[in-house]
């Protein structure tokens, strides 16, 4: 076998499951080829990609701007460690804090590398600039929230399969209801040792839930009234996903909704990931202005891989392409229609319960308990009518396609999506 040689979905499902660690249940498909909206398996049927890698797909598959970017930039330098400066570095550094309005941009590589480096970020603040005591500095998160897999974030994961037998865990932790105001004015009333409150501006892995209007600005408020930082991990929901550059600009109509403009909320420390690379390549970044960012100096933390050229060219193409193809208005515009059609479909459907979410970041309820195959289930039939989807949390399937899509194209796939359900009601 060379890596050339063609397998099919049988083959490669059992390659994986043979020498793969099986850290992950994929739905049984095996994808070999994508190309905006749409995917292929390795017999060449073709799927539309309702899932967009969790989101990071946002620009759709292989954007062909993004792929000469990285196959330039590939040929001319990938790699030299921060050791010794290059020269993309800055200029996406440049390119990245205009566009999001911050002083400054650490980079790293996934999301959980990113979430990491913005709670080292606020300990330290808390530390030399707050003047919390040594080894005090807490941190409050949400129940339910999803911030990546390493041994400090599960460590405040409320989720038992992610936890179970990976301890002992990281202190410092405050974990409080999600969208619940008082309990984050309680426990910010509670302590003069809290550094940063960190959230997802929608909680996207559990099943996307949309905080109540107003939640965020006002939950960024009582952080500043206590001089505690506002973490937002948008590394889901940012990058145009919701409808916005960022899911924290809110209602913020800037020209094109894709600048950084006066956001509803600007929060203290940004992470971003996934999309950032329009899924060519894992690139994520904190940004934070001088006042927080400057706490960190040489050594104080790093990535071999963090801030590499094909990276800082990729992250500027990616980017470039959500201005240029105007598409936090076309994930505004489709969610919209996405979630009409589907609430009116709800009405006469007992087995879909409701369908929420934002921009085209969006999720229906089935109507059934949370440890049902239902949702599975459904999704296998989605697959063999050509649509590619995932549930999240048993009950609930999360409906995220590139943003390139067509209004066309999505009204054909929320045919897909009902007819389907209806076959299965039956
Ligand atoms: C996916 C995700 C992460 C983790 O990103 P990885 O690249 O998988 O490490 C962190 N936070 C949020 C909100 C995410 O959706």
């Amino acid at each position: 076998m060379t890596v050339l040689d063609k397998l099919t979905s049988k083959e490669a499902i059992a390659l994986e499951d043979k020498h793969g660690a099986h850290n992950y249940h994929p739905l049984p498909v095996v994808l070999s080829r994508g190309e905006g909206v749409h995917v292929w398996d390795a017999e060449g049927k073709q799927y539309y990609d309702f899932l967009s890698a969790y989101s990071a797909v946002n620009q759709g598959h292989c954007h062909p701007k993004i792929v000469d970017a990285m196959t330039h930039q590939a040929k001319t330098l990938s790699l030299t460690s921060r050791a010794f400066h290059n020269d993309m570095l800055g200029k996406y550094e440049k390119f990245a804090t205009e566009l999001f309005g911050f002083d400054k941009l650490l980079p790293m590589n996934t999301g959980a590398e990113a979430v990491e480096t913005a709670l080292k970020i606020a300990r330290k603040w808390a530390y030399e600039v707050k003047g919390i005591p040594e080894n005090k500095a807490d941190i409050i998160v949400c129940e339910n929230n999803f911030h990546g897999r390493t041994t400090t974030i599960i460590s405040f994961s409320n989720d038992a399969v992610a936890r179970k037998n990976f301890g002992p865990y990281t202190k410092g932790f405050i974990k409080i209801e999600y969208d619940n105001l008082q309990a984050l004015q309680e426990t910010l009333e509670s302590s003069n040792n809290i550094a940063a409150f960190l959230v997802e501006p929608i909680q996207g892995e559990a099943g996307v839930f949309v905080p109540s209007e107003g939640y965020l600005a006002a939950a960024k408020k009582m952080c500043a009234d206590h001089n505690v930082l506002f973490i937002a991990d948008e590394v889901q929901t940012g990058i145009a996903r919701t409808g916005r550059l960022l899911a924290t600009c809110g209602n913020c109509t800037c020209p094109e909704k894709n600048c950084s403009g006066t956001p509803e909320v600007k929060a203290d420390i940004l992470i971003l990931g996934k999309a950032l690379s329009g899924g060519a390549y894992p690139v994520s970044a904190v940004l934070a202005n001088d006042a927080i960012m400057n706490v960190i100096g040489p050594g104080n933390h790093g990535s071999t891989f963090g801030g590499n050229p094909i990276a800082a060219a990729v992250a500027i193409a990616a980017l470039e392409v959500v201005a240029d193809e105007k598409l936090a208005i076309n994930a505004d515009k489709l969610g919209v229609i996405f979630r009409e059609e589907l609430s009116e479909f709800c009405k006469n459907n007992h087995l879909v319960e409701s369908v929420r979410g934002k921009g085209l970041l969006n999720a229906i309820l089935i109507n059934d308990s949370e440890d049902s195959s239902t949702a599975w289930d459904i999704c296998m039939k989605l697959r063999d009518n050509g649509l590619l989807a995932k549930p999240t949390h048993g009950n609930i399937i999360r409906f995220a396609p590139p943003l390139v899509m067509t209004e066309e194209q999505l009204r054909e796939c929320i045919a897909i999506i009902t007819n389907t359900i209806t076959e299965f009601s039956k």
